[in-house]
């Protein structure tokens, strides 16, 4: 047995639970919506309780990026509230519509190899990572585009894990479409789309956490080219940088990458 073919079996059994268990929910059009939602939720859990502990928790206060900037329990409501009206009135009847559209789906019955599901996850997510950086730049430029779709966005200078969704409907709609048409583009298999809804937004959440843990991504990725919570913390300081929701390639190719040394 070659090792092509245990890449294969990796996956298989897993996959083949989900069909047998799961096949006809994970196939409907309420699955990558409730998918996202709980992600968004669960994600952020663990640092809400630390933005609520605050100063008295000193081990995870001592990396906060904007000290004495804590999200109150209101500023928390308004931004769940605004993530369910989203997902009720914009995204469940847009990817109902494209799952009307594509139908029928059925699900292959072969597992993708892992090697397969890395290289189709980190195509999505640089691709994702090029999209929305020149969207991002276009939103800034435009003064009507910004006031219109974006600025809701930028409603805290200091983020917190739950504001990841304070997005506007057109600019949560967006984000989506991309997060499902994307793998469906680059013909990526079924747990592929999965896995990178659910890591875009776990990355989401972790740019908006307003921590600089040392264990978190943005410390410990090879050459610094993740951006994470620092960079993306200090777009929501200086809106005019750090434009990419990941990576770091683009802002630095084009200038407009920050720091926080040069925040200082
Ligand atoms: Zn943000
Ligand atoms: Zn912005």
């Amino acid at each position: 047995m070659n090792s092509s073919t245990n890449n294969y079996l990796v996956l298989q059994p897993l996959w083949d639970y989900i069909l047998a268990e799961f096949g006809g929910s994970v196939n409907s059009p309420i699955f990558p919506v409730l998918l996202a939602f709980s992600g968004y939720l669960c994600f952020s859990l663990p640092f809400v309780i630390i933005d609520m502990l605050g100063e008295r928790c000193q081990f995870f206060y001592q990396y906060k990026i904007q000290k004495n900037k804590c999200p109150t329990i209101s500023m928390m409501i308004c931004c769940v509230w605004t993530a369910v009206f989203n997902h009720v009135i914009y995204v469940f009847p847009t990817v109902f519509l494209n799952w009307l559209w594509m139908q029928p789906v059925s699900l292959p019955v072969r597992a993708p190899s892992i090697c397969t599901l890395l290289e189709e996850v980190l195509g999505c997510l640089i691709l994702f990572d090029l999209q929305y950086f020149i969207w991002h730049v276009l939103h800034h430029k435009n003064h009507w585009l910004y006031k219109k779709v974006h600025a809701v966005h930028h409603n805290y200078a200091a983020p917190f894990s739950l504001s990841s969704q304070n997005l506007s409907g057109i600019e949560l709609m967006t984000v989506g479409f991309w997060s499902i048409m994307n793998p469906i583009q680059l013909g990526c298999h079924p747990l592929t789309s999965w896995i990178c809804n659910l890591l875009s937004v776990w990355m989401s959440v972790d740019d908006h956490i307003g921590y600089n843990f040392p264990w978190s991504l943005h410390n410990t990725f090879p050459f610094r080219l993740y951006g994470g919570a620092l960079a993306h913390d200090l777009h929501h300081q200086k809106p005019g940088t750090n434009f990419a929701p990941f990576f770091r390639h683009w802002d630095l190719i084009f200038g407009t990458a920050c720091s926080i040394n040069e925040n200082a």
